[in-house]
């Protein structure tokens, strides 16, 4: 999850790091112009030829045309110097001469013509509603057109993102909320203080993920739904007030059984579990085989007896039998042998039982087959038991050694086959020591099952074996994927590395630059390879401005048909210009979310489309016949098209070009 969300916000913040960029060299070419502008009025003021008070503002012509037509005096009738003591703001207005959309600014002429003071808007030119990246996530009170980019309010923000639904392993979107300086998003590059698991909410909390783990959690004041999965090391802040010498940050845990211990959350999410709980080696299978051959031998139950279990219930748990100094081999490194049942039969003897498991299958417990070997021989040269029987299942080898018997069994045996075959295999070598035998193996069934589920039920918490942790079922660390160059004639440069599309994880997709300059563009990598995809689109778009569209009689009639139902002004005849036919096919299809209040496409919406897509404009930005269509066609197919109003998505339906 960490590591979608970390490649999300790289892709973010260098999209931001770009949009400061783009903004400064914007604020550099405007202050040129003012510094040139107030070195040319400065000198117009000292090349002045009219008397003492006799320059008016009409006089200097760089300073008279930015004289605003609300003003109720004349250039002509005011002095260049004129400035009224004690009163603060000037009844003078001027406006901006850049077509910024500055508001006009009083002040007294005096400050325009000799100090060359120019439009105050134009010098703190960034606003955060130049950031788009940025200001699309800007939830402020004040609006991001009148906030600056390096503000340094504390503000609201919205990080609309992708998730894992840790149970099923669906992404659905979310938004993360948080709140952080503005300016530090915008200079220092700050992302999503949730992604970054700074903050913590439903989407990356403990208890979303780990909801066993976080159910252990053993104080009544920390919520679960507020702690971060990776939580370690104790933060700084704390670990100067702290004993120096613990760095961890361990929390209290306390599992079902009420057994209680320290670890941090790290160490649990990486598997620790109550350390007096561990069931490492033991099986349910395994204890529903001894329950059976308790039925039938004497039980030597191990001790310490398990604290946890009610009284009553048979302890399955395995025997530590220690090995006297004297007995134990060199190259053993423990002298404590563990033995997983020991019984008593007839004349004395004492036979150990060792279940191996689908544990004993792994590779790496192959090894042990030569300590296993040894075991039954140490132990009754101890004088700790006559008899090891090795319950082998599976295709496990059998294990030979004179105090050793070999019980193979199968795989998927239920607990009466086993114990019948065990039974009899101890019967064979020991004459009469289980002389029930005969009647257990007549009862064909499981006579001690109760015993075992009741154990199984106080240890494990549950018959079933558990199911798969979900943060497996999620896998939501990708591996490397492989990277394969664009086509030989694509317009399209890779910008980062390949990654998964979230909504469809057999595609991968990758981010690209276009020759155009859009960037970062999102296409599925194979097809950029195979040349199906060649641009983000601007290609494909300049075939078709060449053909110019027709749009037949019926529909032309119907879309005025219906403007007029709208009351849209249209002509009785001739084409329908192209916004209107556009916003009828929407609204026929249905998609009113389209369309503005007045029932018609929004011009700045599809400007902001047509820029995104590398969709060309024409003259001052005006929405042409076919981007008002191409916009058109892209609701209808794409669903919701990239008009800036909605976040980015990781991955955008890719682009594939007709080919
Ligand atoms: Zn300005
Ligand atoms: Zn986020
Ligand atoms: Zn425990
Ligand atoms: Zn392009």
């Amino acid at each position: 999850m960490r590591h979608f969300w970390n490649d999300v916000n790289r892709v973010r913040r260098e999209r931001v790091h770009a949009e400061v960029a783009a903004a400064k060299v914007r604020q550099a070419q405007v202050s040129a112009f003012w510094d040139r502008h107030k070195t040319v009025v400065k000198e117009r003021w000292a090349g002045r030829t009219a008397g003492r008070g006799k320059t008016m503002i009409v006089d200097i012509p760089e300073i008279a045309v930015q004289w605003h037509s609300d003003n109720t005096v004349r250039p002509e009738e005011v002095s260049a110097t004129a400035q009224q003591r004690g009163v603060a703001v000037s009844p003078y207005l001027w406006e901006c001469p850049l077509g910024l959309g500055h508001k006009p600014w009083p002040a007294w002429p005096k400050d325009r013509v000799q100090a060359g003071a120019g439009c105050p808007a134009c010098r703190q030119l960034i606003r955060l509603a130049d950031l788009r990246t940025l200001a699309d996530q800007y939830r402020g009170l004040i609006p991001a057109g009148d906030t600056s980019f390096a503000a340094r309010d504390r503000a609201p923000w919205v990080c609309r993102t992708w998730a894992v639904e840790p149970t099923t392993g669906r992404w659905h979107k979310v938004e993360h909320h948080f709140d952080a300086v503005t300016k530090e998003r915008a200079l220092q590059g700050d992302g999503c203080r949730v992604c970054a698991g700074y903050v913590i909410d439903d989407t990356n909390s403990l208890q979303t993920w780990f909801p066993e783990i976080a159910a252990e959690v053993d104080d009544p004041d920390i919520d679960p739904r507020q702690l971060s999965t990776s939580q370690h090391n104790i933060s700084r802040k704390k670990l100067d007030t702290n004993d120096p010498k613990d760095a961890y940050e361990r929390l209290s845990w306390r599992c079902r059984h009420g057994h209680r211990w320290k670890a941090t959350i790290l160490n649990r999410v990486r598997g620790a579990r109550c350390p007096r709980c561990s069931t490492a080696g033991t099986s349910k299978e395994q204890v529903r085989l001894i329950a059976e051959l308790a039925g039938l031998m004497d039980y030597v139950p191990p001790q310490p007896r398990d604290a946890r279990l009610p009284d009553g219930l048979t302890d399955f748990a395995s025997h530590q039998i220690t090995v006297p100094p004297l007995h134990k081999p060199d190259h053993w490194r423990y002298k404590a042998v563990e033995v997983d049942a020991v019984f008593h039969v007839q004349g004395g003897l004492r036979i150990g039982v060792e279940y191996d498991g689908s544990y004993h299958h792994s590779v790496k417990k192959r090894d042990r087959q030569q300590f296993e070997s040894e075991k039954s021989q140490v132990l009754a040269a101890a004088d700790k038991l006559d008899l090891l029987v090795h319950v082998r299942v599976g295709d496990l080898p059998p294990l030979e050694a004179p105090q050793a018997l070999s019980v193979p069994i199968p795989e998927r045996s239920d607990p009466y086959q086993q114990a019948c075959a065990v039974a009899t295999a101890i019967r064979n070598r020991i004459p009469d020591s289980v002389p029930g035998l005969d009647d257990y193996v007549a009862r064909r069934r499981a006579q001690c099952q109760e015993q075992a589920d009741a154990y199984i039920l106080a240890v494990w918490g549950e018959l079933r074996p558990p199911r798969r942790k979900p943060e497996r079922v999620a896998s939501p660390r990708p591996r490397r994927l492989k990277e394969t160059e664009p086509h030989h004639d694509s317009l399209l440069t890779p910008v980062d590395a390949p990654y998964r599309n979230p909504v469809r994880s057999a595609e991968i997709v990758r981010d690209y630059q276009c020759a155009c300059g859009n960037s970062p563009f999102t296409a599925v990598q194979a097809q950029v390879t195979s040349g199906n995809t060649k641009s983000c689109g601007c290609l494909r778009n300049q075939t078709k401005q060449q053909q110019r569209s027709t749009i037949s009689s019926v529909e032309t009639r119907d879309a005025r048909a219906w403007a007029r139902e709208q009351g849209i002004e249209v002509g009785v005849n001739g084409r329908v210009p192209d916004r209107i036919t556009a916003s009828y096919r929407l609204s026929k299809a249905g998609r009113l979310d389209a369309l503005g209040s007045d029932g018609l496409l929004e011009e700045h919406r599809v400007q902001q489309w047509a820029q995104l897509n590398g969709q060309k404009l024409g003259a001052r930005g005006r929405v042409t016949s076919e981007v008002w269509l191409a916009y058109a066609i892209d609701c209808l197919t794409v669903g919701e098209p990239d008009d800036g109003a909605t976040e980015q998505q990781p991955a955008r339906e890719a682009v594939q070009e007709g080919a």
